[in-house]
């Protein structure tokens, strides 16, 4: 029997096609209409989603899909919602990998891309490499015409009232809570999918951690950490970063369930070593097994979080 004292976990089983997102673990202290919008969001983001992998889709387009219209959404800390690091700029990290092939690719600390998940993908497609960071990572998305990414104002603004609220630094675990209802630490977004053909594939973007330091890079762009698919698993995880990459969160639960063949022990003994460590309002997870299994995990008070499949006649959403 598994106690979670830290985590709450739900779990499906399904036929494919299925997706999950997830718009990151948090305390998602929002009100009656942004809970309402959110929902909504991710609601039709899933319906979306789905219909295209009934029509023939592959799991890898629509991960990239469902994660670069989260980036846009400017909901979530990812994309356009981008959290700023201490100097105000948003550096974003995401990665995407298709399970079949164990293709990888991911990029760090990218500044000038609209859509980090698609240089993503060309990182995967197009390079011998699978995580290029920094100026490297802002040359290839002008080298391929990628679109640029334009400054949110309205972040700039939460970013200029902290600091006049003197809350820094964020990063010291204390002041996590404080630093959490005055502009929202963790919202990063993933999707994992099972296509018609069997296959997974995983995508994580995000802005990362509010007011890190300047090349700070978190786990979404670290292959195994918070993101990860083969050909039995894929994997999307949100979180404080550094918790995740110290364990490779994903790969830990990939690893796990190879041999404990049990989806939801894999899971959960992965996170038992994770908050053996960090303790609890720490992380994440969507997980999707090529059995259809689905699992949702998370140690903070909520994570936004859906999925769709065809056993469903709407999607399941919650916060
Ligand atoms: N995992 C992300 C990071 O540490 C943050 C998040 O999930 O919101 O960069």
């Amino acid at each position: 029997v598994y106690i979670l004292s830290l985590g709450h976990v739900e779990r499906f089983k399904s036929e494919r096609p299925i997706i999950i997102v997830h718009g990151g673990a948090g305390a998602w202290d929002v009100d009656e209409d942004t809970r309402r919008r959110i929902t909504d969001f991710i609601e039709k983001l899933l319906v979306e989603s789905y219909e295209l992998l009934m029509k023939g889709s592959e799991a890898v387009d629509v991960v990239e899909y469902a994660v670069s219209k989260l980036e846009d959404s400017g909901i979530f800390n990812a994309g356009y919602g981008s959290s700023l690091n201490i100097k105000g700029v948003a550096e974003m990290d995401a990665g995407i990998m298709i399970g079949s092939v164990m293709k990888a690719g991911a990029v760090a600390m990218s500044r000038y891309v609209k859509n980090p998940i698609k240089l993503a993908r060309i990182v995967m497609e197009k390079t011998d490499h699978v995580l290029i960071g920094g100026e490297g990572a802002d040359e290839l998305a002008k080298l391929f015409g990628l679109e640029k990414r334009e400054i949110n104002e309205s972040i700039y603004r939460r970013y200029k009232d902290a600091l006049n609220k003197k809350i820094l630094p964020p990063y010291y675990r204390k002041n996590l809570e404080i630093i959490d209802r005055v502009i929202s630490l963790r919202d990063t977004v993933g999707a994992v999918a099972l296509d018609i053909y069997g296959t997974l594939a995983s995508a994580t973007s995000t802005g990362g951690i509010w007011f890190k330091l300047p090349g700070r890079i978190g786990d979404s762009p670290i292959p195994g950490a918070g993101f990860y698919a083969d050909r039995n698993v894929a994997c999307s995880a949100t979180g404080v970063g550094e918790t995740i990459m110290t364990i490779s969160l994903c790969r830990s639960i990939a690893l796990s369930y190879r041999y404990l063949n049990d989806l939801y022990k894999a899971t959960v003994e992965s996170f038992r070593e994770l908050e053996e460590l960090f303790g609890g309002n720490t992380a994440g997870a969507i997980i999707l097994s090529s059995l259809g299994e689905i699992i949702m995990y998370y140690n903070t008070k909520g994570m936004a979080r859906g999925f769709m499949s065809s056993s469903l006649s709407k999607p399941y959403v919650n916060i």
